[in-house]
């Protein structure tokens, strides 16, 4: 997809070709070229999600991913993933250790699906390779913060209150058929929402709901339509 113009370009830059050059540089909202499809100014324009935090369209964004000097936060880390030892370009946030992992990487772990039935039941792939400490979910970001580090909270409560405007997709189905429920009962990070807007709230949290779900015959015919409905990375 190609990116959209989201300024409308005032027309040709007069001086980007004169010998005196264009003083504007980045700023300059003039085209600097009649082939040119962005103004220097939409072209150096960062990423604000990326700034935020975490961008979900990743490689395939259309705007900067680096931040320049006066935005750059974050604990410069030179530390490689811990899975596959090369540097992070989006980290995988665990919210209990300070390991440092790629987003994709720590997903790929914890994704049940090749793991033994034990392996899942017992929950070992909700921690952390390294340190054995228990997370239940992974927070996308740009930046790697040490433990304490408060950005490091900052980040992760950004990322479940984003969680919180999407749908339940789990409990969207089942409220559909009239038998609303969701394993996460009032734990759930996403939205539980009535039909007429009013919020939709559990008795029980995860503790209760994934208990009754792990004695039904055959947990995994539940795990498998919930995984299917749930972003990668959650793992409740
Ligand atoms: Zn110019
Ligand atoms: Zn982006
Ligand atoms: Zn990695
Ligand atoms: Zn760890
Ligand atoms: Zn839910």
């Amino acid at each position: 997809m190609d990116r959209p113009v989201t300024s409308k370009p005032r027309g040709i830059c007069r001086y980007y070709n004169t010998p005196r050059g264009c003083f504007a540089g980045d700023h300059c909202k003039f085209l600097h070229g009649p082939n040119q499809q962005f103004t220097p100014y939409d072209e150096s324009k960062t990423c604000r999600y990326f700034i935020q935090g975490h961008c979900r369209r990743g490689n395939q964004c259309w705007f900067r991913h680096e931040a320049k000097s006066d935005v750059a936060k974050g604990g410069p880390s030179e530390e490689a993933c811990n899975i596959c030892l090369e540097k992070p370009t989006s980290y995988g946030l665990l919210a209990d250790c300070s390991h440092v992992f790629c987003h994709q990487c720590i997903i790929q772990w914890r994704d049940p699906e090749g793991k033994s039935s034990d392996m899942k039941i017992s929950g070992v792939t909700k921690k952390c390779p390294l340190c054995r400490v228990t997370s239940r979910f992974i927070t996308p970001s740009s930046y790697f913060y040490p433990q304490n580090d408060p950005r490091k909270q900052e980040v992760i409560n950004n990322y479940k209150e984003s969680m919180a405007r999407v749908t339940c997709k789990y409990f969207a189905q089942t409220y559909a058929c009239g038998k609303p429920c969701c394993p996460f009962g009032y734990d759930c990070f996403y939205e539980h929402k009535n039909s007429d807007g009013t919020p939709f709230v559990f008795r029980h949290g995860v503790r209760h709901y994934m208990k009754a779900f792990k004695r039904q015959q055959n947990p995994f015919a539940f795990f498998h339509a919930h995984e299917n409905s749930y972003p990668a990375n959650y793992s409740g």
